[in-house]
């Protein structure tokens, strides 16, 4: 790319990539777990850094029982097993959300059915009523880049014909419905400690759940295998059911990662409530552009937002691959989903999944969503930086004369 017009603030654009530093806590317990070797969640008898932290996170939450597991995307996987759904059973997602969250339906031999998303990045629920009566197993919803649809609708909807819900709340730790913690409305909701979510392990993952059978079901299937399923605090009874039953896919968390996910737990106040103060700092800046838009949340939530995604308003498919470009020459990259080469998060790339369905409102929202990371940390100096590159952009992209004009 040229850079002959680059302004010259372009060096003080800030790192919206970089990390926070993980809390100095960590490191005792770390080289405790080194000189020790102690790295296998179930060698200890009782109270491993993957125990405690379970037991730290299912009281944070509200819930009865969590698991800790590898990741977000083995979370949902092992909840869709937990359900016993017969091979091939439809499974409903939205259709704007991960790769991951198609993927971990395919993984358990289920079939995803995509819903229609609005230009507000939620559930389009005339499409989800539709689709939930041609036939729906289960549902899973994906709360994407933390935004919630109307899950008052889809839990009346789901509980009135005996449909369960996954929350797929990879990316919504913080966020909350009616008061409510996000991921505990439906039967089980999971969670990512991937780098770019809310709390860092690098890698890692969490279900939660009401349920004593799901669990049980879900912590054996996660690799408690033998009797290792003791060392859960949670209720016995069904272990003795499920007992050499079911496969063991061995998806635990490495004690490590639980070492520097606990120290987190007490940062997430601050991060969301920084996060949302920068978050809604910038949004009604953007807002007031005429050519940008921040769609606004459904009324009973509060997000938990480390990322800002907002409409162009009246561009062209040209225009928008000039905006990108005018941001990024004002040092802000930001990705408009449907525009940016294989994004994983544009379902016509998840050709995994069979046959593409052609789902225009959720199409026509991915080529004019704009997605920016804005990460808690920021100061108000960098939160307005970004704020006026992202206006900037979009005036210098609209002011260009045409070619060949009127
Ligand atoms: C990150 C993410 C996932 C996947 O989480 P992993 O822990 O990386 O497997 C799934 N769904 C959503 C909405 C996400 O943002």
């Amino acid at each position: 790319m040229s850079s002959t017009n680059t302004p010259p603030h372009t060096q003080s654009a800030p790192d919206v990539h970089a990390a926070e530093p993980i809390p100095a806590a960590a490191r005792a317990e770390i080289e405790r777990l080194l000189q020790t070797g102690d790295l296998f969640r179930y060698t200890a008898p009782s109270r491993s850094p993957v125990s405690l932290l379970e037991a730290e996170f299912a009281e944070m939450m509200g819930s009865r029982f969590a698991l800790a597991v590898s990741s977000c995307s083995n979370a949902l996987f092992l909840a869709l097993k937990a359900l016993d759904l017969p091979r091939g059973a439809r499974v409903l997602i939205p259709a704007f959300t991960f790769a991951a969250v198609p993927s971990a339906v395919v993984h358990a031999d289920c079939r995803p059915v995509l819903v229609e998303v609005g230009s507000n990045f939620r559930i389009d629920m005339e499409d989800f009523a539709a689709k939930l009566d041609q036939g729906a197993d289960a549902v899973l919803i994906s709360h994407m880049r933390g935004h919630t649809s109307d899950m008052d609708a889809i839990m009346a909807l789901c509980d009135a014909r005996d449909i369960p819900v996954i929350e797929d709340a990879a990316h919504s730790l913080g966020t909350k419905w009616h008061g409510r913690n996000i991921g505990t409305l439906g039967k089980m909701g999971c969670f990512s400690f991937q780098s770019y979510k809310l709390v860092n392990g690098g890698e890692g993952g969490m279900v939660i759940t009401d349920d004593a059978d799901l669990i049980a079901k879900m912590i054996i299937m996660s690799g408690a295998y033998e009797h290792n399923w003791k060392k859960h605090p949670v209720v016995h009874e069904r272990f003795a059911h499920w007992q050499n039953r079911l496969p063991l896919y061995n998806m635990r968390m490495h004690n490590l990662s639980a070492a520097v996910i606990r120290p987190q737990l007490g940062e997430i106040p601050r991060r969301v409530r920084d996060g949302r103060a920068g978050h809604d700092r910038v949004a009604a800046r953007l807002d007031a552009s005429p050519w940008l838009s921040v769609p606004a949340p459904l009324a009973p939530e509060a997000r938990a937002p480390d990322s800002i995604q907002f409409n162009l308003v009246g561009f062209d498919d040209e225009e928008t691959l000039a905006y990108m470009d005018a941001a990024r020459a004002r040092g802000v990259g930001v990705q408009v989903f449907g525009m940016s080469k294989d994004n994983a998060r544009a379902f016509w790339n998840w050709q995994f999944i069979g046959e593409i369905p052609a789902l225009p409102e959720t199409r026509a929202m991915l080529m004019r969503a704009c997605d920016m990371r804005l990460p808690a940390r920021l100061t108000e100096a960098e939160q307005d930086f970004i704020a006026d590159a992202l206006i900037a952009a979009a005036e210098e992209v609209k002011s260009r004369a045409p070619a060949y004009g009127t």
